[in-house]
């Protein structure tokens, strides 16, 4: 089958209670792109980042993956969560084990790679985000740039089609910003899809190939990074972007 968006959102809703978070969100995504949301906080991009792999229920709408409407309630949602690889602003690493451990858990939990092939992917990956002597470490000796590098290196233990960034720089000190954004980067020019939410201007111009400026809930404007950054259409964008920039 060809399925020329890997993701496919259609009028996605989502309410806390009487909050309306989402109001009907269309987004597509093409295998390869790279995808920068921003937005003023409260705007709703950390709860679309969760309701399109279903961390969060979907009041209303679809999310097709890979050409299945995962929002569908008879699919199985973990088969296809495991293919969407989150990486959070909180690095969320599991602090009683070593990195290692904290790579290859899912694969060998899951039952995808064994033991010895999770090691193996796990090596190959701490390498690949400059880590390969962390390896036997403890997250809590690491700082926080070093943490949210092994977070994106578990993630990608489990060879996502896409992954999904939540703030990824936002709890780093500034010096450890750069290291993370280069490992980000690197994703990217491999082929990786990646949608990202940051505040990380510089980045999304060099590194997107498409901007979506989010605010209450909706989609304000869209665009390359060159037409939204330099000469946005919506008012709205244009007083998010001179109060950042
Ligand atoms: P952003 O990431 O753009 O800052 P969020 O998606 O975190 O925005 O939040 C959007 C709105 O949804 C906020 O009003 C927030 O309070 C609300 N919200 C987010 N998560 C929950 C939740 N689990 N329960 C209730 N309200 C939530
Ligand atoms: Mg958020």
């Amino acid at each position: 089958m060809h399925v020329e968006n890997l993701i496919d959102i259609k009028n996605l809703h989502k309410y806390f209670g009487e909050n309306e978070v989402l109001k009907g969100l269309d987004i597509q995504i093409k295998k390869g792109e790279v995808v920068v949301m921003i937005g003023p906080s409260g705007s709703g991009k950390s709860t679309f980042l969760r309701t399109m792999n279903l961390l969060e229920t979907p009041t209303k709408g679809e999310v097709y993956f890979e050409g299945t409407n995962i929002a569908d309630k008879s699919v199985d949602v973990f088969k296809h969560r495991e293919k969407m690889g989150m990486v959070f602003q909180q690095f969320n690493l599991f602090p009683n084990m070593t990195v290692l451990d904290n790579l290859t858990l899912a694969p060998t939990n899951t039952g995808k790679l064994s033991k010895d092939e999770a090691v193996k992917i796990a090596t190959e990956l701490l390498t690949k985000v400059g880590l390969a002597d962390k390896a036997t470490a403890y997250p809590q000796s690491l700082s926080g740039g070093q943490q949210q590098r092994v977070a994106i290196a578990r993630a990608l233990a489990m060879n996502p089609d896409v992954m999904l960034f939540d703030e990824p720089t936002s709890a780093l000190d500034p010096e450890m910003v750069g290291e993370v954004l280069n490992v980000m980067q690197d994703l990217a020019k491999d082929g990786m899809t990646m949608v990202i939410v940051t505040h990380e201007m510089g980045f999304a111009k060099e590194v997107a190939d498409r901007v979506i400026f989010m605010a209450d809930g909706k989609i304000v404007e869209t665009g390359t990074p060159k037409a939204v950054f330099d000469t946005p259409k919506e008012k709205r964008t244009q007083e998010f972007l001179a109060q950042i920039l």
